[in-house]
């Protein structure tokens, strides 16, 4: 049968503790136990059906964690406070001093900063590459290499990472593959075409109200065991764990992410192909111009589209900063950060979210000043948005 990611999440069956709808939120953050016992069994690492204390795991927390791991279709899960909360420790797991890191240059302002700054303190170096080339991917693999790191669809670029041909590498040379989905959740499933472990930021689509921060690592059940150990786990002894309350909150939100997701990707089609044709440098996975638009459509779950992410040049930074004030004006959409909002944001990364990138390095990856980033909204008449788009646009000298 056809791997679905949404029917996997809808085929759960969850009640609430007195039969409600809705799973019990479970408002504790520690648990008793019967005997003395049973309490150092779960010390010693055997929690099978146990709880013990919120930051090692809570019935809430299970229930997303398992939804997500039926997402992805990996063994299980373990949601964390924010993304960054689950990918640092996913790292930290795996690599120690000495150890190196082989990642995609266009990824995360955050998880770039992470592995360029602060992972060289303990020891851990990072080459970044262009992840599209497969041969430079492989020319930066050393010896002491541990992780292949990249995006699916990378921040700011919308590079496509070709995971069954990087995992086929990983393979090869004894790397733990790990792929940041977070830009097309449903769209791709990167367990299913061989990466080792995949992270999402659930603050942005998965959530999809910009209300709550979250993160999951899905993986191995050893794997998120070890990072959930008393004595050596990364996520236990970091502490970037969610709470109930968050993780009761985006489980809801999770079961109309396939409604919302189809409906982004429509939209950002839609105005992908007009700002092309009307002659704006547009990047959109599901353009034909686009670089890896066969890799994307090779690997997609074809329902749910290209995702809701696409950029344009509007020329220069001057020219990107008055036309976003001038749809922000016209109630477009949001000059802001983050993705996945029912509202279109829109933001110029190299000034924002990328900026801890240097600047030589943004302009050797292509990542210039008039560069505006767009997450497409919900718009329900995404003809009338366009319209209202290009008149900002003519107005401002884009077109
Ligand atoms: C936002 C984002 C993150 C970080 O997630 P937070 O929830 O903000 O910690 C990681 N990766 C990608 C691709 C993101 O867009």
């Amino acid at each position: 049968m056809k791997f679905n990611p949404a029917n996997n999440i809808q085929d759960l069956q969850y009640f609430g503790e007195f039969g409600g709808v809705n799973p019990s939120i479970s408002d504790s953050t520690t648990y008793t136990f019967l005997s003395a016992k049973s309490m150092f069994d779960t010390f010693e690492g055997n929690t099978e059906g146990c709880y013990l204390y919120s930051r090692h795991t809570s019935p809430s927390n299970l229930y997303l964690s398992e939804a997500l791991a039926q997402m992805e279709g990996t063994e299980t899960a373990n949601v964390a406070s924010t993304g960054m909360g689950a990918i640092t420790p996913v790292i930290l797991q795996l690599c120690g001093a000495g150890d190196h890191i082989v990642s995609s240059r266009t990824i995360y302002g955050g998880t770039y900063a992470f592995m360029k700054n602060f992972t060289p303190r303990m020891g851990i170096e990072t080459s970044f590459v262009d992840i599209t080339k497969l041969d430079v991917v492989e020319a930066a693999i050393t010896p002491k290499t541990k992780i292949l790191y990249c995006e699916t669809v990378s921040n700011p670029l919308l590079e496509v990472a070709d995971v069954p041909a990087l995992s086929k590498l990983a393979k090869k040379h004894g790397l733990t593959l790990i792929v940041d989905n977070t830009f097309s959740p449903l769209c791709i499933s990167p367990a299913q075409l061989g990466a080792d472990i995949v992270v999402h930021s659930l603050t942005k689509f998965i959530n999809g109200a910009s209300d709550t921060m979250g993160g999951v690592i899905c993986a191995s059940r050893e794997f998120i065991d070890a990072t959930k150990s008393v004595n050596d786990g990364a996520s236990m002894l970091l502490g970037a764990a969610m709470d109930s309350q968050q993780s009761s909150s985006i489980l809801k939100n999770l079961r109309t992410l396939h409604i919302r997701m189809k409906q982004h990707s429509k939209n950002a089609a839609y105005l992908a192909e007009r700002f092309e044709k009307d002659g704006l440098k547009t990047v959109y996975p599901g353009l034909k111009s686009h670089p890896s638009h066969e890799v994307f459509k090779a690997m997609m779950n074809e329902e749910y589209g290209y995702g809701g992410m696409l950029t344009i040049d509007a020329g220069s930074l001057e020219k990107a900063n008055t036309l976003m004030e001038l749809m922000q004006e016209r109630n477009l959409g949001y000059l802001a950060v983050s993705l996945g909002f029912y509202k279109t944001l829109f933001s110029a990364p190299g000034t924002s979210t990328s900026s801890e990138i240097p600047e030589e390095e943004q302009k050797e990856m292509g990542l210039s000043d008039g560069i505006i980033r767009f997450s497409i909204g919900l718009d329900n008449d995404i003809e009338r948005t366009y319209a209202m788009m290009k008149a900002c646009m003519v107005e401002v000298g884009v077109l």
